[in-house]
């Protein structure tokens, strides 16, 4: 199942221009099975959309992301209240202190620190890999080939699973990027349970996708 694990809305991403409207109309159109709301440590839109969207046919799945000196990650769990303890801007978290029922994958992580304004430096992946469950290699915002490559090069370093995400702030934008998840999702659990057991795939923008195969090819080599 596709699902576009990294969108912003309005009022909680105050950066998104994609309204409660949009994203319902959004997903009831294109029969998204499944959708992500990431913003920036705010869980407000999560607790209002959850119920417009379940009405949609769509399952809201529960994520919040921050900007730290080691660059932004988005926690993924069913557990709102847990959720709402992160901001969007904050200290990377202490390794082994997220909660078994979350997941943290690192996001856009050549792009650095969308809020912290921190920059990316090689270093970053040994201090940041205690931490994180999964690595996301293609956002929406981010797909130059340096951006691209550079995430693979971390997962391939890390062996971690790797996702995509579109980080839409703007209607037209959400699934650019998305990640295949193997199972059906019928829960931010059962995206919580994908991404730790690598059951996840990263899916390219159109049009992108030779050029990845390309990219990947050369890291298999
Ligand atoms: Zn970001
Ligand atoms: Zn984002």
């Amino acid at each position: 199942m596709r699902v576009d694990l990294h969108v912003h809305t309005y009022p909680a991403s105050s950066c998104s221009t994609i309204v409660y409207r949009d994203l319902i109309a959004c997903c009831r159109e294109r029969r998204l099975g499944a959708i992500a709301l990431t913003n920036h440590g705010d869980v407000g839109d999560n607790r209002r959309l959850e119920g417009p969207l379940a009405e949609a046919g769509t399952v809201l799945v529960h994520g919040v992301e921050i900007s730290t000196p080691c660059g932004d990650f988005i926690v993924y769990s069913p557990d709102l209240d847990y959720l709402a303890g992160f901001k969007d801007l904050q200290a990377v978290p202490q390794a082994g202190s997220i909660a078994d029922h979350a997941a943290i994958v690192w996001v856009h992580p050549a792009a650095g620190g969308g809020r912290s304004g921190s920059a990316f430096r090689a270093s970053l992946t040994e201090q940041v890999a205690p931490l994180i469950d999964a690595v996301e290699v293609w956002n929406g915002n981010w797909t130059d080939t340096r951006y691209v490559a550079a995430a693979q090069r971390i997962v391939e370093t890390l062996n971690l699973p790797a996702t995509g995400g579109s980080d839409a702030h703007r209607a037209d934008r959400i699934g650019r990027c998305a990640t295949e998840i193997e199972a059906e999702v019928g829960s931010t659990a059962d995206v919580v349970a994908a991404i730790k057991s690598g059951a996840v795939t990263p899916v390219a923008p159109p049009g992108a996708g030779r050029r990845a195969g390309h990219l990947f090819d050369l890291f298999r080599r």
